[in-house]
């Protein structure tokens, strides 16, 4: 994936990047630990927030009765995926992306553009059949867009935001806003670290870039990173919802063609 232009949102000087707070994975499995997620989101004060809907993974009447009311409460649901787990590994890349990063959730990775395509209707089309709010958002799981083109991504016009891992597509536009973001996902010992020190250079870029994401994922709380995640929560007040990021002016740099396939786990 790449998006052939990139803008970046300078914030006037002194000032805080803007954050977009997501919570992902929302499945009817990981739905007791959102809810404290959400509890501890709105002690912080934190809004608006995003919430990662992955469609495929057994929805009932109730679980789509607490997404509607999520969505009346103010939250936006966002598409994630169709199950969050790859049907088969294709090829020795996404086979390393699947054990280092994404630890089998990346499930476009093994999809051509048609199918990549294909899974992201189908999510969109679950959204109406539940009379939930369309989703302006789409979040391929561990951000692994996969194999497609910006201009097919456009033309398809299905969303009109796709997160990837280095920032924000416009998908009408083809342009990129790079926002680096921060994770908490210390689900083993040796991610602690390699995750205090991501954050702390996601920090640092968002101060260049102008905007920042927070990633929760429904256990971080946890982990031992919680408390970096309530410490982040405190100091980044700047919320700002996704679609902020589509008021902004046109871009105004150009980048490389660089490929964004990778990410970590999402
Ligand atoms: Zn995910």
């Amino acid at each position: 994936m790449s998006a052939s232009e990139t803008r970046a949102i300078a914030p006037p000087s002194g000032d805080e990047p803007l954050a977009l707070v997501s919570v992902h994975d929302l499945m009817p499995a990981t739905m007791p630990a959102v809810r404290r997620t959400l509890a501890l989101l709105e002690r912080h004060d934190v809004q608006p927030v995003t919430l990662l809907v992955v469609p495929g993974t057994g929805w009932d009447a109730r679980g789509i009765d607490e997404l509607r009311a999520l969505q009346r409460a103010g939250y936006v649901l966002a598409g994630h995926g169709w199950r969050h787990q790859v049907a088969r590994i294709r090829g020795l890349k996404h086979r390393l992306h699947s054990l280092f990063l994404s630890r089998h959730v990346a499930e476009h990775l093994a999809l051509s553009a048609a199918g990549i395509l294909a899974l992201m209707r189908r999510c969109q089309h679950w959204f109406q059949q539940q009379a939930l709010d369309p989703p302006t958002l789409y979040v391929p799981p561990a951000w692994a867009l996969g194999d497609i083109a910006p201009r097919t991504l456009g033309e398809a016009g299905l969303y009109q935001q796709v997160e990837v891992f280095s920032g924000v597509i416009d998908t009408a536009r083809g342009t990129l806003t790079p926002a680096p973001v921060l994770g908490y996902e210390a689900d083993a010992p040796l991610r602690v670290p390699v995750l205090r020190l991501w954050n702390r250079h996601a920090r640092r870029r968002a101060a260049r870039t102008g905007v920042l994401r927070v990633g929760i994922h429904p256990a971080d709380l946890d982990h031992p990173l919680r408390g970096d995640l309530v410490e982040d929560l405190r100091r980044y007040r700047r919320l700002a919802d996704y679609a902020t990021l589509l008021d902004d002016p046109p871009p105004t740099t150009r980048a490389g063609a660089a490929r964004h396939t990778t990410g970590h786990s999402a």
